[in-house]
């Protein structure tokens, strides 16, 4: 790793003491962060367009949360929700259960935990308690988690799965469209049928689980289409249909949840990321009758709910009504995905311009015709960004797609310096190539 002189000491320190199983995609050492940029240890300006992957779209540190959490802090900070309960828990759950369920919420429960894994653990074990079927229908390239179960449903990179195995039984999976590479609607399903034909009946399966936009996986949104024929099936046969909204939701996708964009109703969804801007916190809401199923001690952990991020969360949910972050998801999203595709018109290696809303990428190709993925080119631009005080990620399977998530209280004009740069190193990057 290479970085700066001042924080040479902690680079080594890090690879003297962290395992390298653990990977970093910056060599920076962050020192203080405040909605759209954040500094290093050298005082070093970076406009962060990671969202620490996706988590606050409140934006670093948004003054309400960061009142909110200190507010809590002096209250109280633990007393695990199972033993002795708290009000924040509640009165998120009910907020939740009221965004997701509609009007005053009572059709809907909600169970906190702490990680996105954890959230698609348990909405597994709740779909599986209501059903009393075990298998699960999980889609090529999703990401659900790192933990046995939902790692075992993650197919977005074999970097995730490695040797870990042996993976959790009864995890199926069919392939999640993709209309740059041609898989579409009518072919993703007509392998759903055909898995239902060879390998298992609908009658066994206790849960679909689908991101409405492929996060780790590279930025695929499903066509609404195909979210709505997979509603329509899981009704059909009693499946519970679970929406992972880890990655797409909170206003990401210029819609609050990405199903929206369907017009579908979910069974379960699973919040966390920017739920709590950073605060750890995850959820799984859904339907009242659902969630009922696992008795009384199924669910829980020593953490889940912590008051601190509850606190956050509540924070969060008010930010996002009184600053119309959804709005401005959908105005950010539209100045990047047109400054998007003037680029492209300049720089044949970028194959395609995608997304929903502010969840936008590029994906590079060594040859628009082939599609060859250009895994080089977009570690250049990552790269090169960075060394422009621009801060991007890459996803996908074949680690050739740039993603982008700025927070969503980032400014129009911080915007523009983000696109700037990027035009700027893509336009070098072309030259050099
Ligand atoms: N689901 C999705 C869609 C995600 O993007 C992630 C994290 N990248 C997870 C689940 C897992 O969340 P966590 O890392 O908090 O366990």
């Amino acid at each position: 790793m290479t970085t700066t002189k001042h924080t040479y000491d902690s680079v080594a320190a890090r690879d003297q003491y962290i395992p390298r199983g653990l990977a970093n995609t910056h060599a920076i050492f962050v020192a203080r962060a405040e909605g759209s940029r954040l500094w290093d240890a050298d005082g070093r300006e970076y406009l962060d367009f990671t969202s620490g992957i996706g988590v606050l779209n409140a934006g670093h540190r948004h003054p309400r949360v960061v009142a909110a959490v200190r507010e809590q802090l002096d209250r109280l900070t633990h007393t695990c929700f199972q033993i002795t309960m708290y009000e924040p828990y509640v009165e998120l759950a009910a907020r939740l259960c009221q965004l997701i369920g509609g009007g005053d919420g009572t059709t809907h429960k909600t169970v906190l935990f702490t990680t996105g894994t954890e959230a698609a653990e348990n909405a597994v074990k709740i779909a599986r308690a209501h059903t009393g079927r075990s298998a699960v229908v999980a889609f090529s390239g999703g990401f659900h988690g790192r933990t046995l179960l939902s790692l075992t449903m993650t197919t977005s990179s074999p970097s995730y799965r490695q040797n870990f195995g042996p993976f959790a039984p009864e995890v199926y999976h069919a392939p999640y469209p993709d209309e740059y590479r041609d898989l579409t609607t009518e072919r993703a399903m007509d392998a759903l049928e055909h898995l239902f034909h060879s390998q298992l009946t609908p009658s066994s399966v206790a849960a679909v689980i689908v991101e409405p936009e492929l996060g780790e996986g590279g930025f695929v949104p499903a066509p609404p289409e195909f979210l709505r024929r997979l509603r329509d099936l899981t009704t059909r046969h009693g499946i519970v249909m679970i929406c992972d909204e880890v990655q797409s939701g909170f206003g990401r996708t210029g819609k609050m949840f990405g199903y929206q964009h369907a017009g579908i109703e979910p069974d379960l969804v699973m919040l966390a990321k920017s739920l709590a801007d950073g605060l750890p916190l995850s959820a799984v809401t859904g339907r009242a009758a659902i969630m009922e199923a696992p008795a009384a001690g199924g669910l829980g952990g020593t953490y889940a709910g912590n008051p601190l991020s509850c606190a956050a969360a509540l924070a969060v949910l008010d930010v996002f009504e009184d600053e119309r972050l959804v709005d401005r998801a959908v105005a950010l999203g539209d100045q990047l995905r047109a400054a998007l595709l003037d680029i492209q018109k300049d720089a044949p290696r970028i194959g395609d311009v995608r997304g929903l809303g502010c969840m936008l990428a590029i994906e590079l190709v060594r040859d628009r015709k082939t599609k060859e993925p250009d895994a080089d080119e977009a570690d250049r631009i990552v790269a090169g960004c960075r060394r422009e005080g621009l801060l991007l990620l890459k996803c996908g399977p074949y680690k050739n797609v740039v993603r982008f998530l700025p927070p969503l209280t980032t400014t129009p004009q911080e915007m523009a310096k983000g696109i700037e740069i990027l035009k700027k190193v893509v336009r070098e990057s072309s030259l050099s190539a």
